[in-house]
C-alpha cells in the first residue's frame, strides 16, 4: 500500500471544505456463528464469503458517496461489524488505498479495526498493520472461559491474552472491550475480573453492560425466566465500580461505556459523539453527511447480498436517505453529546438550529447533581449518565 502520507498528498480538498473531523465507516457483516446476545449486522456464511466480490462494491460505494459529497480529508477510519478480522489483510489494504485517494488522510488519521481473539484471526494482524490499521479493538468480552462459552464467543480466555500479546507487538493504540452484568456474575466477581483486566489494559476500554436485545436469543431466554440479570440496585452498582476502578487506574469515562487515558480517546467515536460527519460504507452502514448539498441521515441494506446488488445496479447500498433538519441535527448532537464527559458547547449546539438554552430552568438537575452547567458547556455528571434519558428531554424543553 501506498504510504499514508503519500495518500495524504494524493487528494486536495476542495476550497470551503469544512476542517471539522471526518470520519470513514466500513461494516464487514461476516461473523464465525451469531452470539446470542448480539444485534447487530452480522451474518454467518458457512460456504464462505467471495471477498473479491465484496471489495469491488465497497469500492463501488465509495466513489459514490465521494463523487456526491464535499472532498476533504478523512481523519479517521473504523472497520466495524460483524467481524472484521475475517478480512483479508489485502481487502483492507484495497479500501484504505482507494479511500486515499479520493478523500486524502488527515494528519495523524486513526485507522482502527475491530478483531476477535481467534489464534486465527491473531495471525492477520500484522498484515492489517501493513496494510495501514494503527488502532486495534479487540472483543475479549470475558475473562473465563465458562462466561464466554455462555455468551457464545468462539475464543478461550487464553486465546484472548494471547491476541492482546500479538497486537502490542503491531499496534500503537490497542482498546479492548468486556461485557459485564452477566449472568450470575457478582460485584466481587466483577471487581477482580476488571481488576485484572485493568493491569492489562493498554490506553482504551469498552465497558458495556450486558442488555438484553430484542429478538435474540437472550431476549427468548430472559423472556422464559431462564437467563437473569442483575436487579437495578445492583447494576448500579456495577457502574459505579466500573467507573471507580478505571478512574483510578488512569483510565476515566469519556463516555458512558468508554473509558481512555487523557488523549487516547476513540476519535473516530467522537465524530458519532460530537455530531460531526461521517460516511458509512458496507451493508447496514449509517451516514450523516451531505449529499448533493443536502444534510442527510442515509442508511444501507443489511442483507449483504441484496446490498452487494443494489451496488451493482445504482452505485450504493442505501436503502433510505432522509434530509436533516437544523433541529434534527441538534436534538442528535443533544443525543450523542450529553454521553461524553466533556458534555455539549453551548455555541455549538445554538449554531446547529438557532436556538438558546435557559440554564435557570436547569436548576433542579443541577441541585439533584445530576447536571453541571457553565458558560460554554452542559455535561451529565457521573450519576446524571445513569439518567439520560430524563436530562436529553429536560435539556431539550429548556431550549428556544
Ligand atoms: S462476533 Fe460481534 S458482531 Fe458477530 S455475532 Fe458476536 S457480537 Fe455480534
Amino acid at each position: 500500500m501506498r504510504s499514508i502520507t503519500a495518500m495524504r498528498e494524493a487528494a486536495t480538498p476542495e476550497a470551503g471544505a469544512s476542517d471539522e473531523p471526518f470520519g470513514l465507516y466500513v461494516h464487514w457483516p461476516f461473523c464465525l456463528a451469531k452470539c446470542p446476545y448480539c444485534d447487530f449486522n452480522s451474518h454467518v456464511r458457512h460456504g464462505g464469503v467471495d471477498q473479491a466480490r465484496f471489495l469491488e462494491a465497497y469500492l463501488t460505494e465509495m466513489r459514490w458517496f465521494a463523487e456526491h459529497s464535499t472532498k476533504r480529508p478523512i481523519s479517521s477510519v473504523f472497520f466495524g461489524g460483524g467481524t472484521p478480522s475475517l478480512m483479508e489483510p489485502s481487502t483492507v489494504e484495497a479500501i484504505l488505498g482507494e479511500a486515499g485517494r479520493l478523500w486524502g488522510y488527515g494528519d495523524d488519521v486513526e485507522i482502527t479495526l475491530e478483531a476477535n481473539p481467534t489464534s486465527v484471526e491473531a495471525e492477520r494482524f500484522s498484515g492489517y498493520a501493513k496494510a495501514g490499521v494503527n488502532r486495534l479493538s479487540i472483543g475479549i468480552q470475558a475473562l473465563n472461559d465458562e462466561d464466554l462459552r455462555r455468551l457464545g464467543r468462539q475464543h478461550t480466555a487464553k486465546e484472548a491474552l494471547a491476541a492482546l500479546d500479538i497486537a502490542r507487538a503491531h499496534f500503537p493504540r490497542i482498546s479492548f472491550d468486556l461485557i459485564y452484568g452477566r449472568e450470575g456474575q457478582s460485584v466481587a466477581a466483577w471487581e477482580a475480573e476488571l481488576s485484572e483486566a485493568l493491569t492489562y489494559a493498554a490506553d482504551h476500554l469498552s465497558l458495556y453492560q450486558l442488555t438484553i436485545e430484542p429478538d435474540t436469543p437472550f431476549a427468548a431466554r430472559y423472556a422464559a425466566g431462564k437467563l437473569k440479570l442483575p436487579p437495578g440496585e445492583e447494576a448500579e452498582e456495577l457502574y459505579r465500580l466500573t467507573q471507580a476502578l478505571c478512574e483510578e487506574a488512569g483510565l476515566p469515562a469519556y463516555e458512558v461505556s468508554n473509558h481512555a487515558k487523557p488523549g487516547y480517546e476513540s476519535r473516530h467515536n467522537l465524530v458519532y459523539w460530537r455530531a460531526h460527519d461521517y460516511a458509512g460504507i458496507g451493508p447496514g452502514a449509517h451516514s450523516r453527511l451531505a449529499i448533493d448539498g443536502t444534510r442527510q441521515a442515509l442508511s444501507a441494506l443489511k442483507l449483504p447480498e441484496g446490498w452487494c446488488e443494489a451496488v451493482d445496479a445504482k452505485g450504493n447500498g442505501l436503502e433510505t436517505a432522509e434530509p436533516l433538519s437544523d433541529e434534527e441535527r441538534a436534538e442528535e448532537y443533544l443525543l450523542m453529546g450529553l454521553r461524553l464527559s466533556e458534555g455539549i458547547e453551548l455555541d455549538r449546539l445554538a449554531a446547529m438550529d438557532g436556538r438558546q438554552l435557559h440554564g435557570s430552568r436547569l436548576a433542579p438537575l443541577i441541585a439533584e447533581g445530576l447536571l453541571s452547567l457553565d458558560e460554554t458547556r452542559v455535561t451529565a455528571t457521573p450519576k446524571g449518565r445513569m439518567l439520560l434519558d430524563r436530562l436529553i428531554f429536560e435539556i431539550a424543553e429548556a431550549r428556544s
